[in-house]
């Protein structure tokens, strides 16, 4: 059975070599099993045959029956085309041909009833086709083309061999109807019972031809439960594996640092969100296992606070916390503003990133080794380095979602203790993903502002609106406050957004001149000390006026800034725009953001906007975000099991989602190992699809 879906594309039926290879490289479709797992991504409804005196040229699609008659070549050469009428004994059709005539002259036989499919369009007075697609009615009662019809995706290299949707429709009706064709149930009878679920052979059959709306749908649900499920088991499995596998170190206390900041410098009275989920990472560090912890937390709600307090719980059990960031601008902040929350403690904290120099290195590295060094803050150099603790015992990552699962499980070496690790994303991630691709940590959610702070104001202004906008920005100017102007510099090295950067920067330079004005620049161009130089200069409050690209779209914090200028708006992603927005209304004054904009824009850029006007909430952003995207666009998330997902959809399919997650708990709960017999197709199928994974490694 398994041998006859993992037989080679080219032994079906009506494909052979060449087109074997063309389904090879076009589709990536090399046995009989990638062939039932492609797919259609849509149907049409061929359940209706219509009279021809019927069709209106406002149908999309259309089904005829009758017989063809007055077959003509025409033209020469390039406009060479085939004709034909078409009758019903009600009214007659016109077709035409301007491709493949040799190929469509081959199937048409006269005095023959055949059904024609395809898009009528008007044609003077008359209703005419182009290239409807033909079958013999014989053909079609045989290869019973009723009801829903699958459409397939096919390329124009598979077109030129027949293979368009239809031929691919034609392939898998021979593959489905060959009496060879099983598929073994891989569900325990307890799931296919509880979810009356179609069995496995049926929904592959279905998902190609649902013959009716209700089996289709109940197949669409079968297959979907299945790629959720099979994420969901891998990533709770990983969870367990861990659990059990790995021990982590115990931090038996909170002692003097935890307790004495708290006490005599804690600069603001925390949130009780900070407070709860403060509670939360210090429980999962006192039980003996490793934390693997997802600390979510909209721009602005105080992660950092939280991560600094979880490492004084570290510090106070004698071990060394490391922080990681995705960027040396991020990772300098996160430097500077730790060094200020640690500075009373007399704590020592190093920094280390791509541009520290060698001798810098060493003395960083002997420190750490010794364990003279309490926290390390860096970029990936962290772990690309031959970085050595003495004792280290949590690793704080910020921004994970350019972060994989793989190079989670680099952070440690093999022989040393396993540290403790909380994740933090300010990017809200929509429940549906958190699930799939961080479905293996425990999620600790920050959802409440510090508190004064007020809703930062969005407005959309084109080009027009130039001078108000900057006659707003000389009034924030004057009441002391200081103002970002963001230019999309998507790519560093695109020659035209970077001149739009520097036209701008001369525009700003002409608008507020000094001595009356200080601007600042910074862009991916520049040094890291020129960079590092320009933000404290703004930080510091000596410039008014930031131009920046988005590298300050993380982790840049000045509180006085009060408004940001978004120049293109519209060629950036919502959650980026989201993430800018977060740089203000850090402060206790009213902040504005101004979405600039072309006069001419897409239906999405229109939405991503307008979105961003009407909310301040990151996980509506993110749930809208997902949608005008889809998955596989979301900044790093394409790896992590999302691409086993070929039909579900997390932007839609939610509660599926939570089934799966629900079963997968159920199952795992009564057999973490899945031994048990009647779990035997569930396990044989995962490790089919995980092939050599090890679990335990992966954290
Ligand atoms: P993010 O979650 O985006 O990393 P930060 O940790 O940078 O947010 O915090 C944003 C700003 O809010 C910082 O200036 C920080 O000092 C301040 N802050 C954090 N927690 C509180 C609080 N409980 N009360 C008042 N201000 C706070
Ligand atoms: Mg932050």
């Amino acid at each position: 059975m398994a041998a006859f879906l993992d037989t080679p594309i080219e032994y079906l039926k009506g494909v052979g070599p060449a087109r074997a290879d063309l389904l090879k490289t076009e589709l990536d479709i090399h046995r009989f099993e990638d062939l039932l797992m492609h797919y259609p991504f849509r149907y049409v409804d061929r359940s209706r045959i219509y009279k021809i005196a019927e069709v209106d040229p406002d149908f999309a699609y259309v089904q005829i029956k009758g017989r063809f008659f007055d077959l003509k070549i025409q033209g020469q050469n390039r406009g060479r085309r085939l004709s034909a009428k078409f009758s019903d004994g009600t009214d007659t059709i016109e077709l035409v041909w301007f491709q493949g005539i040799s190929w469509v002259q081959k199937q048409i036989v006269p005095n023959k009833d055949f059904v024609l499919f395809g898009k009528p369009t008007a044609f003077g007075r008359k209703v005419s086709m182009a290239h409807p697609e033909i079958i013999s009615w014989e053909d079609f009662n045989k290869e019973k083309v009723q009801g829903l019809q699958p459409v397939y995706s096919t390329t124009e290299k598979l077109k030129n061999r027949h293979l368009d949707s239809r031929g691919i429709q034609k392939l898998l009706y021979t593959l489905l109807s060959d009496p060879a064709y099983q598929v073994a149930e891989i569900f325990p009878p307890s799931i296919v019972n509880t979810l009356k679920l179609m069995d496995r052979r049926q929904a592959f059959l279905r998902i190609h031809f649902p013959g009716t709306d209700e089996l289709g749908q109940k197949a669409q649900f079968r297959i979907k439960l299945e790629e959720l499920f099979f994420t969901q088991l891998k990533m709770l499995l990983i969870k367990g594996t861990r659990q059990a596998a790995l021990k982590g170190i115990y931090f038996e206390k909170v002692g003097d640092l935890f307790n004495g900041f708290y006490k005599d410098h804690l600069p603001f009275e925390l949130t009780n969100a900070q407070k709860r989920v403060i509670k939360e990472i210090r429980a999962d560090m006192g039980t003996g296992k490793q934390m693997n912890r997802l600390l979510q937390g909209d721009v602005g709600s105080g992660k950092t606070m939280v991560a600094f307090m979880s490492m004084l719980i570290a510090l106070d059990n004698g071990y060394q916390a490391a922080l990681m960031a995705p960027t040396e601008i991020l990772a300098t902040q996160h430097y500077n503003s730790i060094a200020e929350l640690a500075e009373p403690l007399g704590l020592k904290i190093g920094l280390l990133t791509g541009s520290v120099s060698k001798a810098k290195r060493k003395v960083l590295h002997e420190a750490l080794q010794s364990g003279e060094m309490h926290i390390l803050i860096g970029t990936h150099a962290l772990i690309q380095d031959t970085v050595a603790f003495h004792k280290l015992g949590l690793v704080v990552i910020d921004e994970q979602h350019r972060f994989g699962v793989e190079q989670r499980a680099k952070l440690w070496k093999k022989g040393q203790e396993i540290p403790h690790i909380l994740v933090m994303t300010a990017t809200p991630i929509p429940r549906t993903l958190a699930m799939t691709v961080y479905g293996d940590l425990d999620v600790s959610v920050i959802d409440e502002m510090p508190l004064g702070r007020k809703p930062i104001e969005t407005a959309m202004r084109f080009e027009s609106s130039r001078l108000r906008v900057i006659g707003f920005m000389k009034e924030q100017i004057k009441l002391g406050r200081q103002v970002y102007v963001v230019y999309p510099l998507i790519e560093e090295s695109e020659k035209l957004d970077y001149q739009n950067l520097m036209d701008g920067y001369e525009h700003i330079l002409q608008e507020f001149p000094r001595p009356q004005y200080e601007v600042s620049i910074v862009h991916g161009r520049m040094r890291a000390e020129d960079k590092e130089g320009e933000m404290q200069r703004f930080k510091r409050g000596e410039t008014q006026i930031l131009v920046a690209t988005t590298v300050i779209e993380v982790g840049v914090n000045v509180p006085n800034a009060s408004m940001m200028v978004i120049e293109s708006a519209e060629k950036f992603g919502l959650s980026q725009l989201h993430q800018l927005r977060g740089r203000v209304g850090r402060g206790s004054e009213q902040s504005y953001c101004i979405l600039m904009t072309g006069n001419k824009l897409s239906r999405e850029a229109r939405m991503r906007l307008e979105a961003m006007v009407a909310t301040n909430n990151g996980f509506e952003i993110a749930d809208l975000d997902l949608k005008l995207r889809g998955p596989g666009e979301i900044d790093g998330l394409r790896q992590s099991g999302l691409t086993s997902l070929k039909l579900a959809d997390l932007s839609k399919d939610g509660e599926i989602l939570q089934i799966s997650r629900t079963l997968c708990e159920k199952l795992l709960e009564k057999d973490p190992t899945l031994m048990a017999p009647e779990n035997q197709g569930l396990n044989a199928h995962l490790r089919k699809i995980n092939k050599g994974t090890n679990w335990s490694r992966i954290s």
